[in-house]
């Protein structure tokens, strides 16, 4: 049988989800780049969906943006982050895609005539996206992490693909089970036996873990390990310990002190090397010793219920925010407002004066919208920093124009198709899609150049003329109000070459107000700030109340 090309690592989660699989895919990039290998990470989702574009934020967490415009899973931006890379379309497969190709491929007589079936025609398909990216990579390394946890019948065919491969080539194939340790209250110790279910569960799909990461509160202790490596048939040295720790940007350091990359190297048939950390391990070093903050507040609606649904609809803006704010030696406290309590409370949005800074970051449809404005004047006013991402962008320009400009029906046609005044409007083509429900992956989507003026705020913190910068919107800039925004003190200062369309507009004679049609925080790498976030943070540290 033909040998792998490549070396994979798939990443499989057990127990329950949400216990940091795709940091910890994200991290062991980390390091085998910092050993020198190169890598590329996979996020396989086992959903229907074609892609993120069209799931709900509050249940599913943000859509991360790739620079060819695929609207992707927010571990998608763990990974460029954690990797320092930009991965593309490439690197991200749902259900729903692998069964598109292998239905049209049926309907083009690819499959020359055969009875197409879900396997092996369905894994094969995995198996050719999946090196498919190893090459467009040039990945020595590839990481595939399949979404959900095992036992699920949903991602049964993503492990089937894997399994497939591991048969092909053992030794250029790897598993690493991904698990939960609980400590039930009542008991005070840790329990493995979850785990060692996940284990069986993996095994009757035919693949045995040959590495176990135990994520838990806690460590894992010695007799635990053994536990597990016996029931699990793992070896113990293979047993890897992940507690829980205050950054996420920890957790290389965590699973490298345990040697994780040579282990798995050595599983892979490949020869130990050293992993060069210094710069990542400073890096932690000078998050933990930060005592400064910077009281941000982010204004939106994507909340929903508890803090965990919240961070995950916006986790970009949040890492793009603490990496600024580390830059600048501080570190940040989001707080999470609302919009709806503006619109009828008056001392909810005074209370808002107490901030250093206001966020408000991309969103969709009406609701909190007139919210949303209420705050984006108070920041205007009260020359509080104002940084608004794609919609922060739109409603501060709808604002001005009702406040300042006084055309008091400014607003987006989003909200109200009729508008007399649509400062925001969409062109002839996104009207269509909508007016066709053709919602799935028709926005303006991806990296666009952009121009900056040379006098502005703008580009003293990029430094450069042309900048570029990932988009994901169906409304725009009305060109029509152009003249009249500028006249009155709101400067369109960036602007795309080739479609001429408003992308960046900053407030004269404010601290910091700027509004990006763009998505900035995509962009932004632990150690190197997205400018925009930064200056942003050095204003609300200058406005620190
Ligand atoms: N709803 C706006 C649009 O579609 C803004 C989108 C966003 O903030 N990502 O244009």
């Amino acid at each position: 049988m033909e040998k792998l090309k490549h070396k994979y690592i798939f990443v499989i989660g057990g127990v329950l989800s949400g216990v940091g699989k795709g940091i910890t895919t994200a991290s062991l990039g980390n390091i085998f780049k910092s050993k020198g290998f190169k890598v590329t990470a996979i996020k396989a989702d086992p959903y229907i969906n074609v892609d993120a574009g069209t799931m709900n934020p509050v249940e599913h967490g943000e859509v991360f943006v790739t620079d060819d415009g695929d609207e992707t899973d927010q571990d998608m931006g763990n990974y460029e982050r954690f990797l320092d890379v930009n991965l593309s379309s490439t690197n991200y497969m749902t259900t729903g895609r692998v069964y598109t190709t292998v239905i049209e491929n049926e309907r083009s007589m690819k499959y020359k005539g055969k009875c197409v079936q879900v396997v092996p025609h369905i894994p094969e398909e995995i198996i050719k996206r999946i090196e498919k990216a190893a090459e467009n990579n040039d990945a020595e390394i590839t990481l595939i992490e399949i979404g959900g946890t095992v036992g699920e019948y949903e991602n049964i065919l993503f492990l089937e693909a894997a399994r497939m491969m591991k048969m092909k080539d053992a030794s250029s194939v790897a598993f690493v089970l991904v698990s939960y340790l609980p400590v039930p209250a009542h008991l005070g110790e840790m329990k493995t036996k979850p785990t060692q279910h996940a284990a069986r569960a993996l095994s009757s799909a035919g693949i045995n873990a040959d590495m176990i990461i135990a994520r838990g509160e806690q460590k894992l202790d010695k007799p635990r390990r053994e536990k597990l490596a016996v029931f699990c048939g793992v070896n113990h040295e293979n047993i890897i310990s992940a507690p829980d720790v205050s950054s996420i940007y920890e957790i290389p350091l965590t699973l490298e002190q345990q040697d994780i990359g040579n282990k798995l190297l050595k599983v892979l048939d490949i020869l130990p090397r050293k992993s060069k950390m210094n710069e990542w391990k400073k890096f932690v070093a000078r998050n933990n010793k930060v005592e400064k903050t910077v009281k941000i507040a982010v204004i939106g609606k994507y909340f929903g219920t508890g803090d965990y649904t919240l961070a995950d609809s916006y986790v970009s803006v949040i890492e793009a925010t603490k990496h600024a704010a580390l830059y600048n030696g501080a570190k940040p406290i989001l707080e999470w407002v609302d919009s709806e309590e503006f619109e009828h409370n008056p001392i909810k949005l005074k209370q808002l004066e107490k901030y250093d800074g206001i966020i408000v970051p991309g969103g969709f449809g009406s609701r909190g919208v007139e919210g949303i404005i209420k705050a984006i004047e108070l920041a205007r006013k009260k020359k509080i920093p104002y940084f608004g991402l794609c919609y922060g962008m739109q409603l501060a320009t709808v604002e001005f124009v009702r406040n300042v400009v006084g055309k008091k029906d400014a607003t987006t046609v989003e909200i109200n198709t009729d508008a007399k005044e649509p400062v925001i409007h969409i062109n002839p083509n996104q009207a269509k899609n909508v007016k066709e429900n053709r919602y799935g992956g028709t926005m303006r989507l991806g990296a666009y150049d952009c121009i900056l003026e040379k006098d502005s705020l703008v580009y003293k913190a990029y430094e450069k003329r042309t900048i570029s910068e990932r988009h994901r919107h169906r409304y725009e800039f009305n060109d029509d109000y152009r003249k009249l925004i500028d006249k009155a003190g709101l400067k369109v200062v960036g602007v795309n070459p080739e479609s001429n369309l408003v992308e960046i507009v900053e407030l004269k004679n404010h601290p910091f107000f700027v509004g990006v049609q763009f998505h900035p925080e995509f962009k932004s790498r632990p150690m190197i700030p997205h400018p925009l976030f930064r200056e942003f943070v050095t204003a609300a540290l200058r406005n620190k109340k």
